[in-house]
């Protein structure tokens, strides 16, 4: 029986390497796609084919306020969240993306768990990434930074220093519905946090919600990507994103 299994298995293996001889090495090589040339950025910069959302107060044209009036947040170098003013989102509307974002949270600690420098980057405007102080800052672990709001709980804490820049890079890929409006694929995130892994390629069970358990409702291939106002001067440089 044994001996039965090892020729089978030596006759197999034979096969694949007689049919690896035949064949020659064009037959295994693609030239279907180019893929298109992009400049990489120097440090801190964007790629060539980004659409910048925010890299100086003239930016503030791609934004408009979640009533769609002009936004009320201050908006030079940097934008800083004006507390109570309510949320901003993008002029342009976007579904599967490369995001690159950089956040500052007050140099002065206030609040704390969900009370400290809370805001969120809401992909397709009902996705949240939130950004918090994390940094000696205990609450909830899938509401604390680098958490996709009460769904997935970051993989390590990689958070700054209140104060310092922190960057969030992100790769969303869009729920797609089916005409009856059932979702066919769910979406997905992968998060960096300052370089580190902290979300991989984790699944949305729908919008995320601060009540109750999230149900996916379908909606544009396309929609703006919204800041959060909390009510905590949380700010926001260097906005990028790729469409993929
Ligand atoms: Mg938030």
């Amino acid at each position: 029986m044994m001996n039965n299994i090892f020729s089978v298995l030596v006759m197999l293996i034979f096969a694949g390497s007689l049919q690896a001889q035949q064949m020659k090495p064009e037959e295994t090589e693609d030239w279907s796609r180019q893929p298109p040339v992009v400049r990489p950025g120097n440090p801190g910069e964007p790629p060539s084919d980004a659409i910048i959302l925010y890299r100086k107060a003239g930016d503030a044209v791609n934004w408009v306020h979640e009533n769609l009036e002009s936004i009320k947040w201050t908006a030079d170098s940097v934008l800083t969240v004006q507390p109570k003013t309510g949320g901003i989102k993008t002029v342009r509307s976007f579904g599967d993306c490369q995001l690159h974002i950089e956040w500052r949270t007050p140099t002065e600690v206030k609040g704390s768990g969900q009370g400290r420098a809370n805001s969120g980057i809401f992909l397709m405007g009902k996705y949240e990434l939130q950004v918090l102080d994390s940094y000696n800052n205990e609450t909830y672990y899938n509401g604390q930074a680098g958490s996709i709001y009460k769904q997935h709980i970051p993989l390590v804490n990689a958070s700054g220093k209140p104060g310092e820049w922190q960057s969030y890079d992100v790769i969303f890929t869009a729920p797609r519905f089916n005409p009856e409006g059932q979702v066919v694929s769910p979406a997905y995130i992968t998060v960096f946090h300052n370089g580190v892994l902290i979300q991989n390629h984790v699944r949305l069970t729908g919008p995320t919600q601060y009540i109750g358990i999230p149900v996916y409702k379908a909606h544009a291939d396309k929609l703006p990507l919204s800041l959060q106002d909390h009510g905590n001067p949380v700010s926001f440089r260097n906005i990028w994103i790729r469409e993929l």
